[in-house]
């Protein structure tokens, strides 16, 4: 009789907390396999984040591509831009690679949810994955992240400067000012974005044109706007300051990471966000 196959798998975002995990995990399982879903419209931080990280893992961290791209699925779904409610691309440029690689070998896949969050882990649709949350398990919370990336030397990806999660550079889950981020660091990528609300507004009308609900790209690079946005944003700090005297700079930009209004739809998704 042979025997089945275990595979180790640790799933990377290009965040934070998945670096950390695979950092905490090197020394820990000898066979564990590195592999992030490249939708191919990633952020230049993460393409150079993960390859500092390669460096220190001393092992390649296998990139997955869906067979066909953004754009092709995109037309696929009339045009219509994804969004928290219809998050076609998480599955098709993340979830199905993923599984496909994986096939039917029972896996152990390694996610980077930390004991203080309060967010559902990724749901496998097959019954040979089996999720594995370390930092849960060992109590981990957003202090030893820090102290993780800290000690390593690997850091926070350079796009946390003005952006406080990874994924695609037009990710819907973006806050306002983070597309200001978008706009400042990296116009070419804002304008491609811009590019998309407007095919997107030509063939499936006004139905889901937009990135941001409600409001475009335009009109959100609007000066006024802009304006508005930051003095919004530097208010919210400082009532968050006042509030709780207590924060550290640290637990103040992981609060920041949200916004007021963020529902439980609008709440990241653990594949693309960890
Ligand atoms: S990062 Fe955002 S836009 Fe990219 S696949 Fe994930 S949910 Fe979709």
């Amino acid at each position: 009789m042979t025997e089945t196959r275990v595979r180790h798998i640790c799933s990377l975002s290009g965040g934070k907390d998945s670096t950390a995990l695979a950092i905490m995990m090197r020394d820990k399982v000898q066979d564990m396999e590195y592999v992030f879903s490249d939708t191919d419209k990633e952020l230049p931080e993460t393409y150079t984040y993960l390859e500092k990280l390669e460096a220190y893992l001393g092992k390649e961290i296998v990139r997955l591509h869906s067979e066909r791209t953004f754009d092709h699925w995109l037309e696929i779904y009339g045009g219509y831009l994804p969004s928290s409610q219809m998050r076609w691309c998480t599955k098709m440029l993340k979830i199905r690679p993923f599984e496909e690689y994986i096939g039917d070998d029972e896996v152990h896949m390694y996610i980077g949810i930390r004991a203080d969050e309060d967010r559902a882990g990724y749901r496998p649709s097959k019954t040979n994955i089996h999720p594995v949350y370390p930092f849960i398990d060992e109590g981990m919370t957003l202090d030893d992240i820090h102290r993780v990336l800290d000690e390593s030397g690997i850091g926070f990806p350079d796009y946390y400067s003005w952006r406080s999660r990874s994924g695609c550079y037009f990710c819907f889950y973006q806050q306002k000012r983070e597309w200001l981020g978008l706009l400042k660091n990296h116009p070419e990528l804002f304008k491609l974005a811009k590019k998309y609300e407007e095919d997107s507004r030509r063939k499936a009308g006004e139905g889901r044109h937009t990135w941001n609900d409600g409001e475009c790209l335009e009109d959100l690079e609007d000066p006024d706007r802009q304006a508005d946005i930051w003095a919004r944003y530097l208010q919210r700090v400082e009532s968050l300051k006042k509030a709780n005297s207590t924060n550290n700079s640290k637990k103040l930009l992981h609060i920041l990471g949200q916004d007021e209004d963020e529902d439980e739809d609008m709440l990241p998704c653990s594949f693309c966000h960890i």
